[in-house]
């Protein structure tokens, strides 16, 4: 059986890693892998965290199994920091998943279960293990286009005239909640009700893969247009992630949320989303929607937390204004003002892979293959040194 087996290809953030490691030279620069790491390149156990952990060893006497949609305490903790009081607590169905991933092949299994004809349109580009997942899983796809990278920006006009071109009944639309993962480029609300009529028009369902609250413009600014969705269509899923909010990656912490706006279908859609539990892998982590949930129902820990993830927030914004103010006073121009616009950890410069790797050989600069570059991995004495090596490539 195993000599049936191929060498799957290499995941390339993964190597990007490797090279950077052997790379000898002092002041090479990691914007590749996609997590946040502080002025000190560290990627820091939030103090809530800390907190939160500590409570739960003084306090849990038994690790017995939870159920099969998790601690139902995680679900209505993360229902409320997403979706606020967009929709009434029993329009949700929610289960608890082994991080963002888990709730995104969770969600696409779901629709494969109930409508085997649906297709799934994602945005050009999007972060690459939708696509993966979805091939995996044999499912009919189709990209929009979303980013120009003239620009810099959406490509919105594109967007539109795609999904009206193409979309049919039953259809799924996967969006990003915010702080778009390549580009960093992002709808505004207007243009989230645009493609709100446009799903109500085709009779297309959304799914909303939102892995950066509290990243981009706020905690609760990142959360509206997901909100604003939630309360306009009939149907929808949301798969969240708690990872970089909370900083907690390696526990595995996600929720999957199918949002009705006829509450009489929540009993079985909150059975459809444990059936498909227990069919993976039965009962969900536990430790990280713990602490989760410590988090959020504790005021004193929240506000800790929300204070924390705001210095994070704030910290990527002032690199990005320092980065595109350092390109326009080396350039002369606002050719590179999109980078004080993006939102979130990336922004994608929109440049072609020949100036990436020249950027790598000759500046020590690794970004991924299709110029994302995560703005964390800079800090204030860093922003002028890529600054200067963007310009020097000739980007
Ligand atoms: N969705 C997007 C857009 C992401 O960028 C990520 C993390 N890279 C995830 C989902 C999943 O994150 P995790 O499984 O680590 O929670």
């Amino acid at each position: 059986m195993f000599e049936n087996l191929k060498e799957q290809p290499a995941d390339k953030i993964l190597a990007l890693i490797e090279a950077f490691k052997a790379d000898p030279r002092d002041g090479k620069i990691d914007l590749g892998v996609g997590v946040y790491k502080n002025a000190e390149g560290v990627t820091p156990v939030m103090r809530a965290v800390k907190a939160a952990e500590k409570k739960i060893w003084e306090e849990q006497i038994t690790k017995s199994y939870t159920g099969l949609a998790g601690d139902p305490a995680y679900a209505d903790a993360m229902v409320g920091l997403v979706l606020g009081d967009a929709v009434e607590r029993g329009q949700v169905a929610a289960v608890a998943t082994p991080g963002g991933t888990g709730a995104v092949r969770q969600a696409f299994e779901l629709v494969k279960m109930a409508n085997p004809a649906a297709r799934v349109f994602y945005s050009d580009p999007t972060w690459p293990n939708h696509v993966s997942i979805l091939n995996y899983l044999g499912m009919e796809t189709q990209s929009y286009r979303y980013f120009d990278s003239e620009t810099g920006g959406v490509d919105f006009e594109g967007m539109i005239a795609d999904l009206k071109a193409n979309l049919k009944a039953g259809d799924v639309v996967l969006l990003h909640g915010c702080c778009h993962n390549p580009t960093g480029a992002n709808l505004n609300l207007v243009q989230w009700k645009e493609v709100v009529a446009v799903l109500n028009e085709t009779g297309a369902i959304p799914m909303i893969d939102i892995a950066y609250q509290g990243f981009g413009d706020g905690l609760d600014a990142d959360a509206e247009a997901t909100r604003y969705v939630a309360a306009n269509v009939p149907e929808l899923l949301i798969a969240a992630s708690c990872s970089k909010n909370f900083g907690i990656y390696r526990e595995r912490t996600g929720l999957l949320m199918a949002v009705s706006a006829d509450a009489a279908k929540t009993k079985v859609n909150q059975g459809s989303l444990a059936f498909l539990n227990r069919q993976n892998y039965s009962f969900p982590p536990d430790h990280g929607a713990r602490i989760v949930t410590t988090i959020l129902t504790d005021p004193a820990l929240r506000a800790d937390w929300a204070a924390e993830l705001e210095e994070v927030r704030l910290g990527m914004l002032e690199l990005r204004k320092q980065l595109a103010a350092e390109l326009q006073r080396l350039t002369g121009s606002d050719r590179f003002a999109f980078l004080g616009e993006h939102r979130g950890m990336f922004s994608r410069l929109g440049t072609t892979p020949e100036l990436v790797e020249k950027m790598r050989a000759d500046s020590g600069i690794y970004m991924v293959g299709d110029s994302r570059m995560n703005i964390a991995g800079l800090n204030t004495k860093t922003v002028p040194i890529l600054a200067q090596a963007i310009v020097d490539a000739g980007v």
